[in-house]
């Protein structure tokens, strides 16, 4: 990766920051021989600290969207880069790099290992990273601990609540620090005040500074982003500011990148 990964990461020359470029992504489904056209030259760019929703009605492209935002999907056209890394005609191997590294993914279903505990699902990614497990094992409980939730380290999945479980895979998006975390409808499994809990967790999170893409379906969710981004047959059919969140610390640098042990973690609600 070294070649494509620029020297400071995310900065143009002209110094702005881009978490995302996306410029004409086409995503076409071959379907019993015909051709679902499920985006079609989608553009919009990111730039770090931005809180945005995603809506559209069902089928619409969100989740090829996400998909694609997130690596797992390659667009059939247009380019995609990632925090200044084209990730756009990357091979598969690449790009489960650029994902374990770059992107948090936050799922309706929360994806716990059902019998593995809080610490060990959070230092789940680290693994794959090729972390050594001291280093694991400090950073799982400092990101548990950002999340409030150091006192459930040993629960199990099947022992905490569902707003807890969505806590521990919030902890886990975040503890390789990534630099966009997507989070597809997160709040869909949840009663409305867990969800609240949920949701308040993802506003201090933008107020620490991370750089977030939440797929809703709830007019409410989206009204407390900055920014809303509607899809509507594969195509973008608005993207405006909600006009309600308040603008996050300008000045909040996200917690040091890996290996950036020193700034790990931020106090809950304060940058470091
Ligand atoms: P949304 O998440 O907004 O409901 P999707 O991105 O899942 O929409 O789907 C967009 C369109 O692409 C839909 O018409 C859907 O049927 C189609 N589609 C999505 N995934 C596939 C797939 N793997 N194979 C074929 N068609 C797909
Ligand atoms: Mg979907």
């Amino acid at each position: 990766m070294k070649a494509t990964e620029p020297a400071a990461r995310g900065d143009r020359a002209d110094g702005e920051t881009l978490v995302v470029r996306a410029e004409m992504l086409s995503r076409d489904y071959v379907m019993g021989g015909e051709i679902v056209r499920a985006l079609s030259g989608v553009s919009f760019e990111l730039r770090r600290n931005e809180y945005v929703a995603i809506v559209g009605p069902s089928g619409s492209g969100k989740s090829t969207l996400m998909n694609i935002l997130g690596c797992l999907d390659t667009p059939t056209a247009g380019e995609y880069w990632l925090h200044g890394t084209r990730v756009s005609g990357m091979s598969d191997a690449e790009l489960a790099r650029v994902r374990n590294r770059e992107i948090g993914f936050v799922f309706q279903t929360f994806n716990l290992l059902p019998r593995a505990n809080a610490l060990r699902n959070v230092e789940l990614p680290l693994v794959y990273a090729g972390v050594p497990s001291s280093e694991r094992r400090r950073r799982a409980v400092a990101v548990l601990d950002r999340v409030q939730l150091g006192d459930r380290r040993e629960h199990r999945p099947n022992e905490l609540s569902g707003g807890q479980r969505q806590r521990v895979a919030i902890a886990r998006a975040l503890v390789t620090d990534p630099a966009l975390l997507l989070a597809d409808e997160p709040t869909g499994n949840l009663d409305s005040k867990t969800g609240e809990e949920v949701l308040r967790l993802f506003e201090r999170l933008h107020a620490e500074g991370h750089t977030i893409v939440v797929v809703t379906h709830d007019p409410d969710i989206a009204a407390r982003t900055q920014r809303r981004i509607a899809l509507r047959d594969g195509v973008i059919e608005s993207d405006e500011p909600t006009g309600t969140a308040p603008a996050a610390v300008a000045t909040a640098a996200r917690p040091g990148g890996p290996g950036s042990s020193a700034s790990w973690p931020a106090p809950a609600g304060r940058p470091a």
